[in-house]
């Protein structure tokens, strides 16, 4: 008997020292769990990483969210002969029907092309084409070109009619959501978490190719994701930006460019001159709750430049929005509400940095 006793204290003993154990590792049953994708997605690559308490639920809403995104890639892309945007641009100017998702894309880019004063012009596509940026074939149009290229450019000519879900532009125009579309991947994306949070999904990071970052929740051990801002000019950080149950969207003349005669030529238009957008600017960031305004307000901020995008900044507080700034120069500018999440990194410690009131 006594030595059943013994056998019995000592299991207990075992048991309290690995329960012990188990708290001192962060607790063996919440253990956080992850699933984690790389993919080409969007003609870029693409990185998802979800996480929570339970690795079936994150591999299922993995699962889904890379199925969601080549879903939106076939509705939405420019190039893909079944989308709805290449119905448009093919219709010859006559109504076009298209998917409710693609008319509610549509409004809010309509939305902020207004707000941006055009600044961000969802029909800047035969420009894009023009220059090459969409088959690689690179261009520098001449003047007179680029001032046909602009007369086709007005995103207010495009007509939508949301009860009949149905889209009209005229034939010489053609529509491009480029600017949006990894954006509001993004959102989609962070709702499909949200949703599987009952069944132990509890954040993400959904790296859509760098220039649109979208995350939810914090990171596992409660802290804030650090997301890495590049220096426009070189390979590394210039700095880290902490963010929470938000999205982060970056223009930048350094994504997509070509060079000719000495000169860089890159994929961020100005609407006006139909040329690659000269503003001053090398790379802007937004911050904000909307993975699609992050897409369409960094494109805008871009065109603008720091003094105009600053007081777009000052004049729009409904739009919820931070930003920050690189110039050519390599000058560093961020706006108030991001004084106490944006830090330079190391190497960058002695730049200045403004913040913009
Ligand atoms: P990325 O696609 O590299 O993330 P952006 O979000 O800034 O970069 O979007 C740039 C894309 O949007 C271009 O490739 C082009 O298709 C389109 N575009 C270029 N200039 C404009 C503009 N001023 N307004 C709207 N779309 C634009
Ligand atoms: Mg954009």
């Amino acid at each position: 008997m006594a030595v059943d006793k013994g056998i019995f204290r000592r299991t207990r003993c075992l048991a309290l020292a690995a329960a012990v154990a188990c708290a001192l590792l962060s607790g063996c049953r919440s253990e956080p769990k992850q699933a984690k994708s790389t993919i080409f997605a969007m003609d870029t690559v693409m990185t998802l990483t979800i996480c929570g308490t339970d690795q079936a639920a994150c591999q299922q809403t993995l699962d889904q969210a890379v199925e969601r995104i080549y879903q939106l890639e076939r509705t939405l892309s420019v190039t893909s002969q079944d989308s709805d945007v290449y119905a448009v641009n093919h219709a010859g100017g006559a109504w076009t029907e298209v998917a409710q998702e693609t008319q509610e894309v549509l409004e809010r880019a309509v939305y902020l092309c207004g707000a941006t004063q055009g600044a961000l012009d969802i029909t800047a596509y035969p420009a894009v084409l023009a220059w090459g940026f969409t088959s690689g074939e690179y261009r520098v149009p001449d003047r007179q070109e680029l001032e046909r290229l602009s007369a086709r450019i007005d995103y207010a000519k495009l007509e939508l009619d949301p009860a009949g879900g149905l889209v009209r532009l005229p034939g010489e125009m053609a529509l491009d959501l480029g600017a949006v579309t990894k954006g509001y991947t993004g959102d989609v994306l962070a709702r499909l978490v949200e949703q599987a949070r009952d069944s132990g999904v509890t954040c993400a990071i959904l790296d859509l190719g760098q220039s649109s970052i979208q995350t939810v929740g914090t990171k596992a051990d409660g802290t804030p994701w650090r997301i890495g801002i590049q220096d426009p000019a070189g390979e590394g950080y210039l700095g880290v930006l902490e963010v929470t149950d938000q999205a982060v969207g970056t223009s930048g003349g350094y994504q997509r460019y070509f060079e000719a005669d000495g000169q860089r030529y890159w994929h961020i238009i100005d609407p006006g001159t139909a040329a690659p957008a000269r503003s001053g600017l090398a790379g802007v960031t937004v911050v904000s709750g909307s993975g699609l305004d992050c897409d369409g307000l960094s494109t805008a901020l871009f065109v603008m430049g720091l003094e105009d995008g600053a007081d777009f900044w000052r004049t729009h507080p409904e739009l919820n929005f931070e930003a920050i700034f690189v110039s050519d120069d390599g000058a560093v500018s961020i706006t108030a509400g991001l004084e106490d999440s944006f830090s330079l990194t190391q190497n960058y410690e002695t730049r200045e940095v403004t913040v913009l009131q």
